[in-house]
């Protein structure tokens, strides 16, 4: 069978071990299958900073999430069934609509090059035009190391588009630049499609007026609250990328300009870029942003200064006087990994806190450097690609009276007797751009500031209770067991040996 000739049965050896272990030797053995192409795509599109891959959920995730969410879009998994399992119930928790799909292997499937035609049997079988636009198949770790060829599946079957994407953890960062790798890769395809002749209308029709394409999986409000700061300048909100349908890929990219609100998607930048659309950076965000973004907007949709003076003039003093209104007198650590840190990091200025720290696991690009250096300009220190260790540093470093961050950073704040809120569920969920975002976020900061006397009573009442070797469920009082320890220790050494012995050389 000749795919068999491109599987590296070496890759097989750490099926099940993936984001634990082995990542140098997966990406090793992904190159000797021939991925070296799309590897080194990767590394430029998603350059590693000082910590090589922040800690995060599996980046799959991202462009599964982005699969998920299209109309008559199937999304289907090639990986090991642990990481299916992990990113079938992490999607569920997050309210996906549509089921996930799963082609299973085994390592005599792999190898004999069988998991590739059973790959290529289940996408002819969800092929039906009547039901779907697409079928997307994501190779995870051990299927792209193992060079599993989905670039050797047919492009369309019964006019339905077969997208296969390699997202391995070690090859994409972050789960939020694995959203670019499916949403670039889909732009890319309708990009050749609208080349080649006409292509279907968004299902509301052509708005009669030029449209600036979103960039970013933003709050939903917010792309209503762009629209209204677009009209005064003759302008309309186009789709959201990643869209939430095929069609509105077309309708995306016929636009006059792209507002790049989130930062890291350089393989979609590419695709509107190569279509000859300019993108624009940041995001209307409090007055300064809101400001700086409309002036940008006007200049590359050559709208006439004085038009975007008069929608300054319009919003501007609004969004003052609500920032105004809804102070946020506190110091401030501030990290995620969503990609709208910098954002956020603006708004808490704006509101009048003290943010000396904002970390994020995205890397630098030229779409967030309006807002690093404004951010920068007042004192605040950015950290791209941020590992947990930076920002628990920070923690350490600049004692705030309020942390906002991943789970790890907001559960070791809390132990400090911190107040700290979760950037996805509760930062991230509410809007940010224009009228609406000014003073949104005061009022859940203000909340969880006004715990703070409640944490520092926990903390008095139970003290040291269950640190250390004494957290637990125990029958009776709490023993340090230090010989367990070295035991374990001596066993866990053990094992890393035995490990190695076994790695192929
Ligand atoms: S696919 Fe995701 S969960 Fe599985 S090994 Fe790779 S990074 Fe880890």
């Amino acid at each position: 069978m000749a795919e068999a000739d491109n599987i590296n049965l070496a890759a097989t050896r750490t099926d099940g071990l993936g984001c634990h272990a082995g990542r140098e030797q997966l990406r090793q053995a992904a190159a000797a299958a021939g991925k070296s192409e799309v590897l080194d795509a990767y590394a430029r599109d998603y350059p590693a900073g000082p910590h090589a891959q922040p800690q995060s959920m599996c980046p799959a995730f991202g462009s599964l999430r982005v699969g998920l969410r299209m109309r008559r879009t199937a999304t289907v998994l090639s990986g090991s069934a642990c990481c299916v399992y992990g990113l079938t119930f992490t999607s569920h928790f997050y309210g996906a609509r549509r089921p996930v799909g799963y082609v299973p292997f085994n390592s005599e499937t792999l190898v004999t090059g069988k998991l590739f035609e059973d790959i290529r049997e289940a996408v002819h079988q969800l092929a039906d035009p009547a039901l779907y636009d697409a079928v997307v198949i994501i190779n995870l770790c051990v299927p792209t190391a193992s060079g599993v060829p989905l670039q050797m599946l047919p492009k369309s079957i019964n006019g339905v588009r077969i997208i296969g994407i390699d997202v391995p953890g070690f090859g994409v960062p972050t789960h939020a630049e694995a959203k670019d790798v499916l949403a670039g890769a889909m732009l890319r395809y309708a990009r050749s499609e609208a080349e080649q002749g006409p292509v279907q209308a968004p299902r509301a029709g052509r708005d009669t007026r030029p449209t600036v394409s979103l960039l970013g999986e933003v709050f939903p409000a917010d792309p209503i609250t762009v629209g209204a700061l677009l009209e005064p300048l003759g302008l309309a909100a186009g789709p959201v990328v990643p869209t939430r349908e095929w069609r509105e890929l077309y309708a995306a990219l016929d636009c006059v300009a792209v507002a790049a609100l989130h930062p890291f998607y350089t393989a979609a930048v590419r695709e509107f870029s190569a279509a000859g659309r300019k993108v624009v950076p940041s995001a209307p965000v409090g007055h300064d942003g809101t400001a700086a973004w409309l002036e940008a907007i006007g200049a590359a949709c050559n709208v006439p200064e004085a038009r975007v003076a008069a929608a300054k003039q319009r919003f501007l003093p609004a969004i003052r006087g609500a920032l105004a209104s809804a102070p946020i007198r506190a110091r401030v650590t501030l990290s995620g990994y969503e990609g709208s840190e910098l954002l956020v990091a603006r708004l808490l200025v704006e509101s009048g806190a003290q943010v000396p720290y904002v970390g994020t696991a995205c890397p630098r690009t030229l779409w967030s450097d309006p807002d690093r250096e404004w951010l920068e300009a007042r004192g605040v220190r950015v950290h791209y690609r941020a590992s947990l260790e930076d920002d628990l540093a920070a923690l350490q470093e600049f004692s705030p009276d309020l942390a906002i961050g991943t789970t790890p950073v907001v559960q070791k704040a809390k132990q400090r007797a911190i107040p700290a809120l979760y950037f996805t569920n509760l930062i991230s969920a509410r809007p940010l751009m224009g009228m609406a975002g000014a003073g949104a976020l005061s009022a859940v900061i203000n909340a969880a500031l006004a715990n703070k006397q409640r944490f520092a009573t926990m903390r008095e009442f139970f003290g040291d209770v269950g640190e250390g070797y004494a957290s637990g469920i125990w029958t009776g009082p709490a023993r340090d067991r230090p010989e367990f320890r070295q035991r374990y220790q001596g066993q866990l050494a053990k094992l890393a040996k035995a490990r190695q012995a076994e790695e192929p050389v």
